[in-house]
């Protein structure tokens, strides 16, 4: 099958095209982000300066065009990390291509030129690729793909410049000639990079909204239902190694009255506080989370009852001890917490079974004075900062 050099181009120009206008489209979803429209720009630069590729008239400037497709797919993802391009690359870019442009025929060897814009643009497409290994601890299945596409395609444009050398003067490439490899892998790349590159953005989108969904909006901590949907499966975990699982509910005491005194942003800035005490005192393994306006859980994997009794007795002390500053004086502020333990056993009870043995115990910590510890099945409550099992 025999193709002349022009129909390929033109075929790659069209893909182009269409691919630049797709990300364009598609980056209107995600307004935030401009990686998808920066990414479409770049594409539709290459639709543009391909067909001057085929003239000789206009030629540099194809080159030219060429080459701001792969600085801006570059820009693109560096603006996916947070980054840019660093300035001294395109000032760089720049030379390459005024000295290339500017430097008569007869002194450079056919293909020296064409090897040098497109070793460049090869260049930026490598650095592209770096833009998505450097951001490789935010771990998104469509990274991979994206980067061995961007890889293979640099590759290819410098390949694209060995093989160009022996056509001047012939756009017919022979059957066989492996410039139409180099045509293909562009093609692929085209279609490839801009399904790929949607997919990654799409995925951040969604970690995020996820992240989102399952986050209190004030303190930063898990919000009801990440905390219920963790604490199964720990409670699952727990049955399964037979370890046993301490469930603790903590609720501040009498928050309407410092709302009430001080106002509701006071309030706020009490809840983060004491969000603030829990997640410092307790360990990284264990769920803590704001599951109700000033109501608190904590899910312990592996505490027994005197561990559990010390650990959520720390956050009441450290909770205790100091305050939030309000009108030139320090508020200090207390909070009770009923505490369940779920001892190993067959079969995991359920997380909703749990929780109300720990509110019944709250309530008992409450009736019993309030800035105190309670057990569930425990006659006394613990009021003193050293905590007697009974
Ligand atoms: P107790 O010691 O018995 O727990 O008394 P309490 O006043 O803490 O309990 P109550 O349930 O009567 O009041 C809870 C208050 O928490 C009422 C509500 O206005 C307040 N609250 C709930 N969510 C928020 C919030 O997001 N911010 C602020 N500032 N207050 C909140
Ligand atoms: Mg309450
Ligand atoms: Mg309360």
């Amino acid at each position: 099958m025999a193709f002349d050099s022009s129909t390929a181009i033109t075929a790659i120009a069209i893909i182009a095209l269409v691919s630049g206008g797709f990300l364009i489209v598609s980056g209107r979803q995600f307004r935030a982000a401009p990686t998808a429209a920066i990414w479409g720009l770049a594409n539709l630069f290459l639709a543009l300066g391909l067909p001057l590729l085929l003239g000789d008239a206009r030629y540099e400037i194809g080159f030219l065009c060429v080459m701001i497709h792969g600085a801006l797919a570059w820009e693109a993802l560096a603006r996916f990390g947070g980054r840019h391009v660093p300035p001294l690359v395109l000032i760089v870019g720049t030379v390459i291509w005024i000295v290339l442009a500017v430097v008569p025929e007869t002194l450079l060897p056919y293909g020296v030129k064409e090897a040098a814009y497109l070793a460049t643009t090869g260049g930026f497409l490598l650095g592209a690729s770096l833009e998505l290994w450097r951001g490789r601890a935010e771990r998104l299945s469509s990274r991979w793909p994206l980067a061995g596409l961007l890889i293979i395609d640099a590759v290819a444009s410098v390949g694209a410049a060995i093989a160009v050398i022996p056509l001047k003067g012939s756009p017919d490439v022979p059957p066989g000639g492996w410039l139409w490899i180099v045509y293909l892998i562009v093609m692929v790349f085209l279609v490839g990079t801009a399904m790929f590159l949607v997919s990654l953005i799409k995925e951040r989108a969604i970690r995020e909204q996820e992240t989102l969904a399952a986050t209190d909006a004030l303190t930063g901590l898990p919000n009801r239902g990440s905390f219920m949907r963790e604490a199964a499966k720990e409670l699952a975990a727990a049955t399964a190694a037979g370890t046993p699982v301490a469930v603790a509910l903590f609720d501040l005491d009498r928050f309407k009255s410092i709302n009430d005194t001080h106002g509701h942003r006071f309030g706020d800035l009490v809840l983060k506080r004491f969000a603030e005490t829990g997640r410092r005192s307790l360990r990284a393994a264990d769920v803590f989370a704001r599951i109700g306006g000033e109501e608190f859980a904590a899910l312990l994997p592996g505490a027994s009852a005197e561990l559990a009794v010390a650990m959520v007795s720390r956050v009441r002390l450290q909770f205790a001890d100091g305050g939030v500053a309000a009108d030139g004086t320090t508020v200090r502020t207390t909070v009770s917490c009923g505490l369940a333990i779920v001892e190993p056993s067959a079969s995991a009870p359920s997380i909703d079974a749990v929780l109300s043995r720990a509110d019944g115990a709250l309530y008992a910590a409450k009736a019993a004075g309030r800035n105190r510890v309670s057990l569930a099945g425990d006659a006394a409550t613990r009021a003193s900062p050293i905590v007697r099992i009974a």
